[in-house]
């Protein structure tokens, strides 16, 4: 029968999926939970969790079945993105960046790249991340200065770039430069390079963080750094900028799916709270002011997790969806910081306490509005998309 294989290859990768999720879901709850209060406050990096999640493929989960990846759909992945947020969202942040690294090389780099990187990607054995971020800009990219000059049959490369996550932990960086400063656009004379740690690449410093703790953010500095041309994406420069913005639309799925898991667990732990928590002979949860608040905050989680899912199911049909990824971006992290705001009213003064998760949820929201794309720079983006596709 014509038909038969695909519902079943449809049915054992749902089946598959389930297994992972299932699998993720008692890490969590086993090697993650009791942990997280500790390494959090004391802003240590994951070490032995690391180890667990290397364990469990996660440095593969977006890289394919051939370079041994597990492969996963977006919305499969941001599924995973979201459970681990809702326990401790630093977690997310030590394999996001990192397969944003390997989409770059398994999207554009050559055959060569792809048998060089990804089944060391994969396994978790060489770990990084994306360094686009200098000290002067963010958000204009355009207007990075690190820069590669040919040397012989490589180039070298100087420059600093800053707030670069997995830094200090990371071995290898997807790094944004410029190779012709007069190009014109000036994104012609960007390119990405596949950068490993040695003489000449080097952390500056750690960043110290309002939340987001555990996870190292670090300056890094090139000075002389030589760099075979073989590690050029693609095998020619120029192209840069398309394989950095590429990247940022699965990583604004990401984004928009810790925020639907800080939202969530904003949530949870006020549903909780307000059953246990009694003023004026009754749990606060009868309260109607209280109703209101967990009723709205309910409403965020499942919009945004929806926004999530739609943009996830654009991504892996392969359409264009850098508007789709904006709007669950913009509107998740958002969610993200009213609900651990909300969270933290409902929980009184125990909610200024570090003794309870809603303060670090409140401190981790932040990031969530300004990291992959501000919110500002979202709407920019929403706007000029709905314009385009709506000519008069
Ligand atoms: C914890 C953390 C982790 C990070 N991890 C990484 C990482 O791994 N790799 C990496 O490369 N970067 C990383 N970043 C950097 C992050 O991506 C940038 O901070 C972000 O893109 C904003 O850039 P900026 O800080 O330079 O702000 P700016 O670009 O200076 O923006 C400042 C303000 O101006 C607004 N603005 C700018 N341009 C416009 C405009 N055209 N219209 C309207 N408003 C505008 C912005 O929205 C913002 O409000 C990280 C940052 C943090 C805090």
């Amino acid at each position: 029968m014509a038909t038969a294989p695909a519902p079943r290859d449809a049915a054992d990768a749902a089946e598959q999926d389930r297994l992972i999720l299932d699998a993720v879901q008692r890490f969590l709850d086993r090697d993650v939970k009791p942990h997280v209060h500790h390494l959090e406050h004391d802003d240590i990096y994951p070490e032995e969790i690391v180890g667990k999640m290397k364990e469990l493929g996660l440095f593969g989960a977006t890289i394919g079945a051939e370079f041994g990846g597990l492969g996963l759909s977006a919305s499969t992945y941001s599924q995973i993105v979201e459970a681990v947020s809702r326990v401790w969202m630093s977690l997310s942040g030590i394999f996001n960046s990192h397969l944003i690294m390997a989409s770059a090389v398994q999207r554009f780099g050559t055959s060569e790249q792809k048998q060089r990187f990804l089944p060391r990607f994969a396994s978790g054995e060489v770990r990084g991340g994306l360094a686009l971020t200098e000290p002067d800009c963010g958000t204009d990219l355009q207007a990075i200065r690190t820069v590669a000059r040919p040397e012989g049959n490589g180039w070298v490369i100087d420059g600093t770039k800053t707030w670069i996550s997995n830094g200090i932990h990371g071995q290898c960086f997807a790094v944004l430069v410029k190779t012709d400063l007069e190009a014109q656009p000036r994104h012609r004379g960007m390119t990405m390079f596949l950068a490993e740690k040695g003489p000449g690449f080097t952390v500056g410093r750690k960043l110290e963080k309002l939340g987001y703790k555990g996870i190292d953010s670090a300056e890094l500095v090139f000075s002389d750094y030589r760099i075979p041309h073989d590690n050029l994406v693609g095998g020619e420069p120029g192209s840069g900028l398309k394989h950095a913005l590429a990247g940022l639309e699965l990583g604004r799925i990401n984004v928009a799916a810790r925020g639907v898991g800080v939202a969530q667990a904003a949530l949870d732990e006020s549903v909780r709270y307000s059953q246990v928590r009694r003023t004026f002979g009754k749990p606060i949860c009868e309260h109607q002011a209280i109703q209101l608040k967990l009723a709205d905050m309910a409403t965020r989680v499942e919009a945004a997790r929806h926004l999530v899912r739609a943009a996830a199911e654009a991504y892996d049909a392969g359409r264009r969806c850098d508007m789709e990824a904006g709007m669950a971006k913009l509107f998740a992290s958002e969610a993200a910081l009213e609900n651990s705001l909300e969270a933290m009213r409902i929980h009184g003064g125990y909610g200024y306490s570090k003794e309870f998760p809603v303060e670090r949820l409140y401190r981790d929201a932040p990031l969530l509005a300004i990291g992959e794309g501000t919110n500002e720079l979202q709407r920019l983006i929403i706007a000029k998309q709905l314009i385009a596709r709506n000519p008069v």
